[in-house]
């Protein structure tokens, strides 16, 4: 599956028609007792009955509100598998949404024009037709492979979004080199050969000028014309900082995926312990560890999402020790954060993230059994989503 996007002009507020049967369901399902067990059919059998109830929902396209249902019963789902594994943390229990942006159809409910440069909603939203601005190459697919069609509003503007079924996977040649990434905040990553990636200068600059515009909006009155404006503008500086962290984020997976056979990182540590110190550091580097913190997950994605597609290894490891234990004789050498270096007895001297990732990349290759099955299966799964909507197109 390929995503592309277009940006349009005109068309209404996309998330006032699509006035949520996904609450509507989320809202039963949790009404219902549990020895009714409700499943995805209960669910999209419940949507149709919604039709008949409410005149908002008649007005959407019957496959929007199936769409809308198939939503509703993701993030149920993802619920219940995140407390069957025991996930740490937050099992993300489903949440009514309240500020939906986005409508999504399938295979009906719209229509391309033959030259593919406007498109009409044909249900009774009254979206009508809507032309296709900017740069895109929908026109490259035919209309037959075109599965899911979505109308997103963002702070500049609205936008179509089609989902095209078709192969992207493009096998790469090995390259006969692996490599261990661990992700620290001094740098935005170091690998196992010893290289540092810095911290892009627009993470930093960006956290300031987000702060300040963030504060302009408190100065104004609620519900002023100036504080409205003034939201206006923190969400296009927000969304521009998405999209350069983005690019960055994609840039650097892409190029460790290309020249590298198996790309190896940490899973996502979870635990109070670490974040603990990971707070007293960020007031150190006095750095933005939100904006990190996105970026390092997106990073993550990316990378599982190259892996499959040039049939590479993406392996996500336990993070557990990596920094501590010496990656050239396996003795544990104690160090706190602010120690950079690691020094061992056995004489291996190495900055401290470039050991990290050395044992990162040997956990990965299954050098330490407690890394393992598992480990792998949750990367590929990982993988699998990215492909699916609404992550990396
Ligand atoms: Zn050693």
């Amino acid at each position: 599956m390929g995503n592309c996007q277009v940006r349009f002009l005109g068309g209404r507020d996309a998330a006032t028609y699509a006035l949520l049967p996904d609450n509507k369901c989320l809202r039963y399902w949790m009404d219902t007792s549990k020895e009714n067990k409700i499943n995805r059919f209960a669910l999209s059998k419940y949507s149709t009955e919604l039709r008949n109830e409410f005149n908002f929902v008649k007005q959407l396209n019957s496959m929007a509100v199936q769409a809308s249902a198939e939503r509703a019963w993701a993030a149920i789902q993802r619920f219940f598998d995140n407390c069957k594994s025991n996930k740490p943390g937050k099992k993300g229990f489903p949440r009514f949404q309240h500020d939906n942006r986005s409508v999504e159809y399938k295979t009906s409910g719209w229509k391309l024009h033959p030259n593919k440069r406007r498109i009409t909603f044909t249900d009774k939203k009254g979206i009508g037709e809507l032309k296709l601005l900017g740069k895109w190459d929908i026109h490259t697919f035919g209309v037959k492979l075109i599965k899911r069609v979505r109308l997103v509003r963002r702070a500049d503007g609205f936008y179509c979004q089609f989902s095209v079924d078709f192969d992207h996977s493009k096998p790469l040649k090995p390259t006969g080199n692996q490599v261990g990434l661990d992700v620290g905040l001094e740098y935005f990553y170091s690998d196992s050969n010893g290289n540092h990636v810095d911290n892009p200068r627009f993470f930093r600059k960006a956290e300031i000028d987000i702060k300040r515009v963030q504060r302009r909006i408190y100065k104004h009155k609620k519900g002023s014309n100036r504080r409205s404006k003034s939201r206006k503008v923190y969400a296009r500086k927000q969304l521009r900082v998405s999209r350069q962290r983005t690019e960055f984020v994609k840039t650097e997976a892409l190029t460790l995926v290309q020249s590298n056979d198996l790309v190896a990182y940490v899973r996502r540590s979870r635990s109070r312990r670490v974040d603990l110190k990971v707070k007293n550091m960020v007031r150190n580097h006095r750095f933005a560890k939100s904006i990190n913190d996105v970026a390092w997950s997106q990073f993550r994605q990316w990378i599982e999402y190259f892996a499959q597609k040039h049939s590479r290894q993406a392996i996500a490891v336990k993070p557990h020790n990596t920094s501590q234990l010496c990656s050239n004789c396996g003795a544990k050498v104690k160090k706190e954060l602010k120690v950079r270096i690691h020094k061992c007895s056995c004489g291996c001297v190495l900055q401290r993230d470039v050991n990290a990732a050395i044992n990162i990349l040997e956990r990965a290759r299954g050098g330490q059994p407690q890394s393992n099955a598992q480990e792998v299966a949750a990367s590929t799964l990982l993988g699998e989503a990215a492909r699916s909507w609404g992550s990396p197109p």
